[in-house]
């Protein structure tokens, strides 16, 4: 049986909720919250303290739990971005951190690959940061980046994200350059987990700082997310956070977020892999099952290092498919009652069936509407 208590509040604001098939998007409201980040909301809601203290104290446990130097709450991986541009900007230097956004008489440079330039562009530019862009359509090479470097450079910039990676220059490569020159890497990873081994692999691989999103995989409050890494720069990050009146003060975190997202990380470290994975395998199979026998479909499971971290059940239309495209399809299951959201993001047309917030019961929904939906179309439907 799916459990459809909290349906309701939609209902009575005149609004129709989803069946989120479509990953941990923001816009699709990201992810459910563990039942242990729903208590420590609960719990630390009535009680009053210093937010400096816990913010130390929870950036403490997190990277105990995490297993790294230093951590810190941000609002959000975006909010990460803003704290790691600053980061790296201003340092622990109070006049700078004063200064921000205004940047011309300091170092102010971030270096990033053409290929990593994206949406999130705002997030590092807010502090008043420039780019400096290197590479050529989605190519980049070490030569690049090294000469670009000029006494004017703070940061370099390095993205993590599915459907990236390929032609840039890897983090390994690109941590050695800037080290040499005695410059930071700051990296966004903000949708690698799980699995939880991205938890370190980054820092692992070279770069100084990691933003990770608390409201995707590790299933925090939504308006939460982590830095990890080098404990100057978690501190110069933390300088420039809420509630201290600068950059970040716009960016704040409530302290049962705060806490909630402590009791989201101890808890996703602490779960097993393995089962997850084949849960969110079996899950997948489920839909591809139901369709590979429908012409023009192709679906299979997809699980990878990059662009699917979890298992994904990836459709494919062929080139005897008859019927609308993957827009439409994904639209018709919106219309549907339940609604259901699928991922309409693939580059060829395909669409993405993601496994992370379905609950008890509503795979079976989510295959039968597929199933219902594709068969219809690919019979002039
Ligand atoms: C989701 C995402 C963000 C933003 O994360 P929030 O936690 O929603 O602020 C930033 N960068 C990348 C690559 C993302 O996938």
């Amino acid at each position: 049986m799916v459990d459809t208590t909290g349906v309701s509040v939609f209902q009575r604001m005149g609004l129709t909720p989803v069946i989120n098939a479509g990953g941990t998007n923001t816009k699709h409201s990201g992810s459910r919250m563990r039942p242990e980040v729903i208590e420590a909301i609960e719990e630390s809601s009535s009680v009053f303290l210093n937010i400096d203290e816990l913010l130390i104290r929870a950036g403490e446990m997190i990277a105990q739990a995490i297993g790294v130097e230093a951590a810190f709450v941000t609002s959000g991986a975006a909010g990460g971005l803003v704290l790691q541009s600053a980061a790296v900007l201003t340092g622990t230097d109070v006049a700078r951190i004063q200064s921000l956004p205004i940047t011309d008489w300091f170092p102010n440079e971030l270096i990033i690959q053409r290929q990593h330039r994206f949406h999130y562009d705002h997030a590092y530019l807010m502090t008043g940061a420039q780019f400096v862009e290197v590479g050529k359509g989605r190519h980049c090479y070490p030569e690049e980046v090294e000469a670009a470097i000029t006494p004017n450079t703070a940061g370099i910039i390095h993205l993590v994200s599915p459907f990236t990676g390929s032609g840039d220059i890897p983090l390994p490569v690109l941590a050695e350059i800037a080290h040499r020159h005695d410059l930071p890497v700051i990296c966004d990873a903000a949708s690698m987990l799980p699995p939880r081994e991205n938890l370190t692999r980054y820092l692992d691989e070279g770069a100084d700082i990691v933003s990770f999103s608390g409201g995707k995989g590790m299933r925090g409050p939504q308006s939460t997310g982590i830095l990890i890494g080098r404990a100057d720069l978690i501190e110069a990050a933390r300088l420039n956070a809420a509630p201290n009146q600068a950059i970040g003060r716009p960016m704040k975190v409530s302290k049962e977020e705060i806490v909630g997202l402590v009791a989201a990380i101890e808890t996703f470290v602490s779960e097993d892999q393995d089962a997850e994975t084949n849960r969110f395998r079996r899950q997948c199979e489920m839909v591809v099952d139901q369709i590979t026998e429908i012409p023009g479909i192709r679906a299979q499971v997809e699980h990878d290092d990059k662009d699917h971290p979890i298992p994904h059940a990836v459709i494919y239309f062929e080139r005897n498919w008859r019927g609308p495209d993957g827009d439409e399809i994904h639209r018709r299951l919106m219309a549907r009652s339940p609604r259901v959201y699928i991922s309409p993001l693939g580059f060829m047309g395909e669409i993405y069936m993601d496994p992370i917030n379905l609950q008890d019961g509503e795979i079976e929904i989510v295959a039968e509407a597929i199933r219902d939906e594709l068969l219809k179309a690919s019979n002039g439907g």
